[in-house]
């Protein structure tokens, strides 16, 4: 049986974070996963937006579990480029200015190599005093790839449409072995933590789809387009949620704390508005997280969603919940994750695949009164 660690672990998710892959551009996550996934399914193939699809038959032949993390990170997209080679760009999903002033970032070239540039703006030498308090609009930013015209840039094989990502690799915080950072966690960690827990399967009852998703920072797109083909009779979304427990803010306003296991979420969006979990599902993934031992936390986040909303939507409903990964400082070049906390959610991910059964399933998605 295969057994999750703290290192089989890290290595996936250094291998997935360090390649670019923002929404519609997953390439090369895609590769590295079809790769992981192959071995242990019984079918495997690509749709047309890209989303991987994996299946582990069941023994008992009904009932269908989607599971699902999303490759995609977020991204800049080159706009235009001047006569004196600096790259104007757009953001690809929610990338916000705050992060990216100062920061190294990579290029991938028509061929596929990967170059680096260099966020700049005006010096703050000659803003005005009121300019200096402000963030600066992406409009007013640039990539500096070190060129001299715009020909040069293009023989570099960048050209307007060419898209970039953070420069960061994955690496250990201060002297720990469990707390690292870098950038894509959101969210290679629910990737490796949907492969690590394919991986780790024993004696599923239902067929398990292993997804992992496209185009989920620019409106949870992928998700949507596999549950159609796969129709799931219930769904897991694999992602990170939101860690503050950090200085200067209050506990009520933590949400959920890192190192203290995988959230099982409630509700999230703004006012409940994008997934209110299947109360059936979420109970069933608290009750085996107690039955196995496997530290957890209950989730309500005031924002952001998952692909598990989109999934919920498809045909006639599907029974979805989720199984968050606490984050620190998601979107920006520095996230920061406890590596326990992956591991139990693959763990904790791995037994609810193998242990529901087929009469449970198909009971939950449909009641029939007369
Ligand atoms: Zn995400």
């Amino acid at each position: 049986m295969y057994e999750v660690t703290k290192e089989s672990v890290f290595s996936l998710l250094k291998k997935l974070t360090e390649v670019v892959g923002p929404s519609g551009f997953e390439d090369a996550a895609r590769d590295i996963v079809i790769e992981e996934l192959k071995p242990y399914a019984d079918s495997l193939w690509v749709d047309s937006l890209g989303n991987v699809i994996a299946v582990k038959r069941g023994s008992r032949g009904s009932g269908r579990l989607m599971l699902a993390g999303h490759m995609d990170e977020i991204g800049l997209i080159i706009s235009f480029i001047d006569q004196r080679g600096f790259l104007r760009f757009q953001p690809i999903g929610g990338v916000s200015e705050r992060v990216l002033l100062g920061q190294r970032v990579q290029i991938r070239t028509r061929e596929g190599r990967v170059i680096r540039g260099v966020i700049g703006s005006k010096p703050p030498h000659i803003m005005k005093p009121e300019e200096l308090k402000q963030v600066p609009e992406i409009k007013d930013m640039f990539i500096d790839v070190g060129a001299g015209s715009r020909e040069e840039v293009e023989k570099m094989g960048v050209t307007v449409g060419s898209i970039a990502v953070f420069d960061r690799e994955l690496t250990f915080l201060g002297g720990s072995t469990d707390v690292v950072t870098g950038k894509a966690i959101d969210d290679r960690v629910g990737v490796v933590a949907t492969i690590e827990a394919f991986k780790a399967i024993d004696g599923n009852e239902v067929d398990v789809y292993a997804v992992a998703t496209v185009q989920e920072e620019v409106g949870l797109k992928g998700a949507r387009v596999a549950a159609y083909s796969i129709s799931p009779n219930v769904a897991l979304a694999l992602d990170v949620t939101i860690a503050s427990d950090v200085a200067g803010i209050p506990e009520q306003d933590w949400i959920t704390q890192l190192g203290k296991g995988p959230a099982i979420k409630v509700v999230d969006g703004r006012a409940a508005t994008g997934l209110i979990a299947h109360p059936a599902v979420r109970d069933k993934l608290i009750e085996l997280a107690k039955q196995y031992g496997i530290p957890h936390q209950v989730e309500v986040a005031p924002g952001g969603t998952t692909d598990a909303s989109a999934i919920a939507l498809n045909k006639e409903g599907v029974p979805a919940a989720t199984v968050s990964i606490p984050a620190r400082y998601i979107h920006s070049p520095v996230e920061v994750i406890h590596l326990a906390d992956l591991v139990n959610s693959a763990k904790l991910t791995a037994i609810f695949s193998s242990k529901i059964t087929s009469e449970w399933v198909l009971a939950i998605s449909k009641r029939v009164i007369k």
